[in-house]
């Protein structure tokens, strides 16, 4: 901010506003399963209010910054979140919700069936453990991925950032 005669101007880069918009109308996507999956619907309702921070439920991958995934995932699941992910437009982000997603949780040794975290398929921005984490948790994960989203590159956008 600089003091001109007559007034006050206001200089930034493209880059700030845009990262600032982004961060603070973050849409996101659900793929919740499993117990993770009733707090994080809790965390949509109106006790938290996940509205004030710009952030509203999608239903269309196509439509979505951010995927919520809470649960335990399986390996027959597995391609399906792997195919939204993929739905959704870049620069996305993925928020592993729960020792299940972030692992395989109390699953890890007792089953084969079960994914071991969920970034053996997707990249992962944000790993939130808990059996379940509360909707507070959830909330300060979102306010991580708007840090991130501030401190962006434009170049940074495209999936190939993570190599
Ligand atoms: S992390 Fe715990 S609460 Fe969440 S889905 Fe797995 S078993 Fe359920």
């Amino acid at each position: 901010m600089e003091n001109m005669p007559g007034g006050t101007v206001v200089t930034t880069s493209l880059e700030k506003v845009l990262n600032e918009s982004r961060a603070s109308s973050l849409w996101y996507l659900l793929f919740g399963t499993a117990c993770c999956a009733i707090e994080m619907m809790c965390a949509g309702a109106s006790r938290y209010d996940f509205d004030r921070f710009g952030m509203f439920f999608r239903a269309s991958p196509r439509q979505a910054d951010l995927m919520f995934v809470a649960g335990t995932i399986t390996h027959k699941m597995a391609p399906r979140v792997k195919l939204l992910y993929e739905q959704m437009a870049e620069p996305r982000y993925v928020i592993a919700m729960g020792g299940c997603a972030c692992s395989g949780g109390p699953f890890y040794y007792d089953t084969y069936a079960v994914l071991k975290g969920v970034d053996q398929i997707i990249p992962v921005d944000v790993f939130l453990p808990g059996c379940p984490p509360r909707p507070e948790s959830l909330m300060e994960a979102c306010i991580k991925v708007q840090q991130k989203v501030k401190k962006e590159k434009l170049q940074d956008w495209s999936s190939d950032r993570r190599g």
